[in-house]
């Protein structure tokens, strides 16, 4: 068992200069733009040098419903990337970049844990290659630009009362949910409510993650909805001439961001768009540069299967024109006990009944993956308190569902530790059985997208929505918005939209609160009850053990 943090586990690692890692990739060091030794960006220009390969095959990791307990995707993300390397594969993995608010509030790093996990830790944890920073700047410029237009004689004619584009800061700061803006007097412009979201729930953020090239970015930009007219009519960002210039601000963000794991092998890490009001993966560009310069992609999306999956193969799958030859299931021993009614802190006993009465929830993820017509494969992500006997009830369980599920060890043991998954993935890749399939095609109707999904994952009996949500839908289809993929914004603990609601839930109802057009990043958001766009710190927040030891390197941070 390891008896060192993953901070000083990460520490310990014997970093190769990032010019060696893009080398295993096939990328000469003239195509690498380095920040530092070990991060580097991959060029526009040589990632369109490659457009014409053949594509690799593409490994997508999920999970059951989330629990306190914690699953590790993100860490078998990066212990499978290793796994596959090990057993001589030429294997790259694709994970999102890290939000400074969770950072210093209570979720902690984005980079994975134990002996699966990449590095430089610390930096990818922080400013990392500054794309957030790049992402900040282009939303807030068109927030100053909007104001701007309204100050000197609203041309346009915005309804000031319906600007619907905010500001965005990468903190948790609740203090920032609702403010008024341009107090002050004349020369300050015209006072209004607005307010703050986390730049990972931007929708730049998105676009950046969307989009295949700058030009389909500028053209995403372009087309955000920033306000409306009194006569309800919208006014788009390329209306307020700010793409341009946002596009600029963006160019070297686009560019995907190259870093390894513990074991020297290569990391993608790219873009991080929240996982409810967004898409929650990943960028496009990040994946489909991977795919054309490793035979094996592993990728992972946020949350469960239910909304984490979904969202992949209805979202980023059918805008890349990408698709998933294979999907991993994390499931723990500690998430089936909590699943079957144990609580947190009863964990540690062995309780093998409880683990068989959580396995419900995964079974249905699994049924919900192969309806994507996806090989699925069951990871059990070993934690050290877990028995043989509760093991064994996972896989008996996922063995009567006609499916298989191997123990991992990776975040113990790294590579060594993960080798049968790794040979099974392939396995299942290579042998070409994905039949994939988005669960709805485009010309579907929004409403009937969203009840479609309801039903057939959350297996709901019923989508509940007003006649006004019902009539916005329609409007948006009249507007020529009736092609676009639903995003779901529900809570990820449950199948259902209510959080208490563990394992496998029948009989529930999913309630519509309301609907939101992302026009630029080309998705309707269905939101189902209270989604935070800003979060706050909680009562301690982890920023409180971060500091600088002795020795001037980083504590706390995990
Ligand atoms: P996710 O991507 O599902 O949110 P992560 O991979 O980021 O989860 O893991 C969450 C936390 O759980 C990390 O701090 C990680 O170190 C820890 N963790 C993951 N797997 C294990 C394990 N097998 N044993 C102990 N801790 C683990
Ligand atoms: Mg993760």
């Amino acid at each position: 068992m390891s008896h060192l943090t993953d901070i000083e586990i990460a520490r310990n690692a014997k970093k190769r200069p990032i010019a060696e890692i893009g080398e295993r990739l096939g990328i000469e060091e003239a195509a690498l733009v380095p920040f530092g030794h070990d991060k580097a960006k991959v060029s526009a220009d040589f990632i369109e040098s490659v457009a014409d390969r053949p594509n690799g095959k593409l490994i997508l990791v999920t999970a059951i419903n989330p629990t306190p307990a914690g699953e590790g995707k993100t860490t078998t993300t990066v212990g499978l990337g290793d796994g596959l390397n090990a057993i001589g594969k030429k294997a790259a993995i694709c994970i999102r970049e890290a939000s400074l608010g969770p950072c210093f509030g209570m979720k902690g790093g984005a980079a994975g844990g134990g002996y699966a996990q990449v590095v430089p830790m610390e930096e990818m944890n922080l400013h990392f290659t500054g794309d957030f920073h790049a992402i900040t700047s282009a939303h807030n410029l068109l927030s100053a630009m909007i104001d701007n237009h309204i100050y000197w004689g609203n041309d346009l004619e915005i309804d000031e009362r319906r600007v619907v584009w905010r500001r965005v800061m990468d903190m948790n700061d609740r203090a920032l949910r609702d403010t008024v803006t341009s107090l002050g007097g004349v020369a300050n412009g015209f006072p209004r409510q607005t307010g703050f979201d986390i730049t990972v729930a931007s929708e730049v953020m998105a676009i950046l993650c969307l989009a295949t090239d700058l030009a389909d970015l500028q053209k995403r930009l372009g087309d955000i909805i920033v306000a409306y007219r009194r006569d309800r009519s919208p006014i788009y960002a390329r209306d307020i001439k700010a793409d341009g210039a946002m596009t600029v601000l963006l160019q070297q963000a686009m560019q995907p961001n190259l870093v390894q794991t513990l074991e020297n092998n290569p990391a993608f890490v790219h873009g991080g768009p929240f996982a409810n009001i967004a898409h929650g993966c990943n960028s496009v560009i990040a994946t489909t540069t991977a795919l054309k310069l490793a035979d094996y992609v592993v990728t992972e999306a946020g949350f469960g299967a239910d909304l984490g999956a979904e969202k992949f193969m209805n979202i980023k799958c059918r805008k890349a024109g990408i698709a998933p030859d294979v999907v991993v299931l994390v499931a723990t021993v500690r998430a089936m006990k909590m699943n079957g009614g144990v609580a947190k802190q009863d964990l540690g006993e062995e309780n093998v009944s409880a683990v068989e009465a959580g396995c419900p929830n995964l079974g249905r993820h699994i049924e919900n993956v192969k309806s994507f017509g996806v090989p699925v494969v069951v990871a059990i992500n070993h934690f050290s308190g877990d028995t043989e006997a509760e093991v064994d009830a996972v896989k008996a369980y996922v063995e009567a569902q006609g499916s298989e599920a191997i123990l991992c060890k990776h975040w113990e043991k790294g590579s060594a530790g993960v080798t049968d998954l790794a040979s099974r993935v392939a396995e299942l890749a290579d042998s070409g059985a994905a039949q994939f399939a988005p669960l709805y095609p485009d010309e579907m109707s929004l409403f009937d997208k969203i009840d479609t999904i309801a039903k057939r994952i959350y297996r709901a009996d019923e989508v509940l929505a007003d006649k006004k949500i019902r009539d916005q839908l329609r409007q948006w289809e009249e507007d020529g918005y009736g092609n676009l993929p639903i995003c779901m914004a529900k809570t990820q603990y449950s199948f259902s939209t209510d959080p208490s609601l563990r394992g496998a839930p029948t009989g529930h109802g999913v309630p519509i609160r309301e609907v939101r057009l992302s026009a630029g990043a080309g998705f309707v958001v269905a939101i189902c009850g209270e989604i935070m766009t800003m979060p706050g710190l909680p009562r301690i927040p982890s920023a409180e053990q971060i500091g600088l030891n002795e020795s001037g390197e980083i504590e706390g941070l995990f």
